[in-house]
């Protein structure tokens, strides 16, 4: 038994998040993460020489002294920083009839897409405009000064009245789908794709399932400090976060998988591990996904029976296939870092295989790999049902990865002869390794049709982050759940003696 202010039950960045800044404000924190590496989703693995990010690599405000970005403000407050290298374009959109440079900056990215489609290019400038006006609102209030209950409102008017104001004349737009933004601004086809293919990559949905403020800040930060890479890979985000929740006094405890929330008379008091210890602490925070926490953590009898139903029920992106491959680098001098690939246009690009993201992050850089090689990873929507490990799997998992192998070759043509290290993930890979509920990239609740739930529990003292929470899926908003949730079980005081 030990006694601890807090518990967090994994350390993805949305567990981190919380623990950092809860140790910040003078929590004792334990953070349980099950697997042997922390950052879930965002963890880096090495094998042989080769340094792998398992999941995300695209990333906008990492060290930028204005920045956004929830994860540059939870670091500045933990005393920590990361070393990023910039680049542009940010990618490449290769479709059957072309291929388009995405530059941060819009009026270069506009200029790629006239010459494709000039009216399409004015008619993206209108959208881009809209969702630009929303980001002006959005990014006088940084996320570090918000909180989930109703004492945000006398924050929002003591500190940030202009911002308020502004946000209240967009209220509308605050809770459109990016959809309806671009039904009102753009008709032609070819830019309707390109703006579904962007909030796909956001969100797993599109146009019409994301929310306009998603978009609009990813439009909004990209063109105002530009994209860029953390030296070291995704794990120097995930060290970082560790490194500042150690200094003001936390505690990560690795391979520590919590096996159950322990409940008594309505309050959570502790965790159980699979090891049998038990853990207490006044408060619980999961970061596990909605349906790991209700589902693996909590006994049925714990939870309202339709509160249960309704949180197991939430619809979920698919999973994914991946290619983490070592390759070969003489003659790729002028290789770029990340591609999108759509195989074929009459299909839609939610499709299983269709769409195909590629990073060759070694390109910015050459550390995560031996000298003379590159690390690629290109990983791809598939379904987890019908996914077993039984005497057709391995057949099963190289058959699925040559989409991945197609549409690294519109890339790097010779790819296959290049390969010095392959390994291919299946969504029984994704869901082991990262201990999510199907492997699921997150919950699919589409813009209008509901919201991502807020990190409260019918259950006391137990509480919820990630990117099953509110503000939904990616780096930046994991770390938003975390803010949120941190700022929420302190006083006002208390946040702004640190804002
Ligand atoms: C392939 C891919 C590419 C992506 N690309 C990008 C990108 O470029 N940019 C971007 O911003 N976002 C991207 N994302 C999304 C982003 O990575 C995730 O939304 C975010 O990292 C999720 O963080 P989280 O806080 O929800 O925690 P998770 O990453 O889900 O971590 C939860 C942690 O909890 C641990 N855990 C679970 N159950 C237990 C238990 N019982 N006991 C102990 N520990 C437990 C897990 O092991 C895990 O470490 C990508 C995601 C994927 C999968």
């Amino acid at each position: 038994m030990q006694d601890s202010d807090v518990i967090v039950i994994g350390s993805g960045i949305g567990g981190l998040s919380a623990a950092g800044l809860l140790a910040r404000y003078g929590k004792r924190v334990i953070v349980c993460e099950s697997h042997t590496i922390a950052g879930g989703a965002a963890h880096s693995f090495k094998r042989r020489g080769f340094e792998f990010d398992s999941g995300p690599s695209f990333y906008c405000g990492l060290n930028d002294a204005q920045s956004l970005n929830p994860v540059k403000q939870i670091l500045d407050v933990l005393g920590e920083s990361l070393q990023v290298i910039p680049y542009n374009p940010l990618g490449h959109y290769h479709f059957p009839e072309g291929s388009v440079a995405v530059y941060s900056n819009p009026e270069e990215y506009r200029q790629e897409v006239h010459k494709i489609t000039p009216q399409g290019a004015k008619e993206l400038q209108r959208f881009e405009e809209r969702l630009l006006g929303l980001y002006e609102a959005m990014k006088g209030i940084p996320t570090i000064a918000l909180r989930a209950d109703w004492q945000l409102l006398p924050i929002l008017l003591g500190r940030y009245l202009p911002s308020l104001a502004k946000m209240f004349f967009n209220l509308p737009i605050i809770q459109a789908s990016v959809g309806s933004v671009m039904d009102a601004t753009v008709k032609d086809p070819w830019v309707r794709r390109l703006i579904d293919l962007e909030c796909f990559l956001l969100s797993g949905l599109k146009a019409d399932g994301t929310i306009a403020p998603e978009v609009a800040f990813m439009l909004g930060e990209r063109s105002r400090v530009g994209v860029e890479y953390p030296l070291g890979g995704s794990k120097a985000i995930v060290n970082a976060l560790v490194r500042g929740l150690q200094r003001w006094g936390g505690e990560l405890r690795l391979g520590c998988h919590v096996e159950q929330i322990l409940v008594e008379s309505g309050k959570a008091v502790g965790v159980k591990l699979r090891t049998g210890e038990i853990f207490k602490a006044p408060i619980i925070i999961s970061n596990a996904t909605i349906w790991d926490t209700y589902k693996h953590l909590l006994r049925p009898e714990d939870l309202p029976p339709a509160y249960r139903q309704a949180a197991l029920d939430t619809p979920a992106v698919e999973s994914f296939m991946h290619l983490h491959l070592g390759i070969r680098a003489d003659g790729l001098e002028n290789l770029t870092g990340h591609h999108v690939v759509v195989h074929d246009s009459s299909q839609d690009i939610t499709t299983p295989g269709n769409t195909c993201m590629i990073s060759i992050p070694s390109v910015w850089d050459a550390t995560l790999a031996p000298e003379g090689h590159h690390v690629v990873h290109a990983y791809t929507l598939e379904p987890f049902a019908g996914w077993e490990r039984n005497d057709q799997y391995e057949q099963k998992k190289t058959e699925k990865a040559q989409s991945l192998y197609r549409a690294l070759e519109k890339i790097i043509p010779d790819i296959r002869q290049r390969v010095e290290l392959e390994l291919i993930g299946t969504p029984l890979t994704h869901a082991h390794y990262l201990r999510r509920y199907h492997g699921t990239y997150g919950p699919a609740i589409s813009a209008g049709k509901g919201m991502f739930p807020g990190s409260q529990t019918p259950i006391k003292g137990l509480y919820r982050v990630g990117d099953s929470t509110m503000p939904g899926i990616g780096v930046p908003a994991a770390a938003a759940s975390g803010i949120l949730r941190a700022n929420t079980l302190v006083s006002v005081s208390q946040m702004l003696e640190l804002l």
